[in-house]
């Protein structure tokens, strides 16, 4: 079998396009425009390029994008004077704090930080909790972004086995209860799975993910799921970003999974470039709420 492939690419640039479409509706109904700040804290190389690539996308789906750079050096109360002063602007709607912050900082208590109503990563307790009593405010991106994809190549899951692989709190936890909802923005379809959620001390991993009708690799271990852990005809979603020499892995062996799988995520290109098509997605949806309040 030759598994299709699930271009996440293409899905995420026909997102982008429906946001800036619903973005200039919006401003032409007399709204300001979506506008999403980032908080950049040090100098580390990766976060300097994801929070670049979040702000090109920001300009091209017509949404403000800022940036507030802050040195390795400063303190927490400092990050959390900026955080609720971006909290109080009107013009802002949607915070966005990367991560990782220095080993110094409380993460969890800078998150908390960030007003519910602009938390458009959806780290806030308050929207983690709306999500988990099914009625969610914003959807994790990361998530959100996957179920769009499995939803826009036709792919239901309701009724469906779905493993997932990790269980953070930014991808693993909140796509198992997303999964495991009753209803999703793209229907009762891209919902109501039967979800196992495995991790580090799950026993038998291969035999729980051979029992998996779909499954999501959000591990980051290079290529830890082998073709021989997959059920013929599965699909594959690969959350895992690795850098194994110069070359960016998956959590999936690639190759393996195209020759068993039905359906596989490419790394990169696949789950990656949804990430920040919800993004954009969310701070509209931010804006809609905060200007009609
Ligand atoms: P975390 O490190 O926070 O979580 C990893 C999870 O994998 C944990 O729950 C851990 O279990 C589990 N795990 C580790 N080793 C094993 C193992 N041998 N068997 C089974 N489970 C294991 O990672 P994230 O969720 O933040 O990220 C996962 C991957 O996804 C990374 O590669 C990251 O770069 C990528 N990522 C990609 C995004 C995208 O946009 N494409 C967005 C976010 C992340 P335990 O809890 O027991 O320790």
């Amino acid at each position: 079998m030759t598994a299709i492939l699930l271009d996440g690419k293409q899905t995420a640039l026909a997102i982008r396009a429906e946001v800036a479409e619903q973005v200039e509706q919006f401003v032409a109904a007399g709204n300001r425009r979506p506008c999403l700040v980032a908080v950049l804290v040090g100098d580390d190389p990766a976060s300097q390029v994801y929070v670049r690539n979040k702000n090109i996308a920001c300009e091209k789906a017509g949404i403000e994008g800022r940036v507030h750079r802050l040195s390795a050096d400063v303190s927490q109360a400092e990050l959390m004077k900026l955080i609720s002063e971006l909290n109080a602007d009107d013009a802002v709607h949607g915070i966005l704090v990367q991560l990782p912050l220095p080993a110094s900082m409380d993460e969890r208590q800078v998150l908390d930080a960030v007003d519910a109503a602009k938390d458009v990563d959806a780290f806030n307790p308050c929207n983690v909790g709306l999500l988990m009593q099914g009625r969610p405010r914003f959807l994790p991106c990361t998530p959100a972004g996957i179920v769009q994809l499995l939803h826009r190549y036709d792919i239901p899951v309701a009724g469906k086995h779905v493993v997932v692989v990790g269980r953070s709190d930014i991808v693993g936890k909140p796509m198992a209860m997303l999964l495991a909802a009753k209803d999703s923005p793209c229907g009762p379809s891209a919902a109501n799975a039967t979800v196992t959620l495995a991790h580090s001390r799950t026993a038998d991993l291969a035999a729980v993910v051979r029992s998996a009708d779909v499954v999501i690799a959000a591990v980051g271990r290079p290529e830890m799921i082998r073709g021989e852990m997959l059920k013929p005809g599965a699909v594959v979603v690969d959350v895992g970003i690795n850098r194994v020499g110069d070359r960016l892995v998956g959590d999936v062996a690639f190759d393996e999974a195209m020759e068993v799988a039905s359906a596989v995520t490419p790394v990169p290109g696949g789950v990656g470039p949804l990430t920040i098509a919800m993004l954009l997605s969310n701070t509209l949806q931010a804006a809609r709420e905060i200007e009609s309040a």
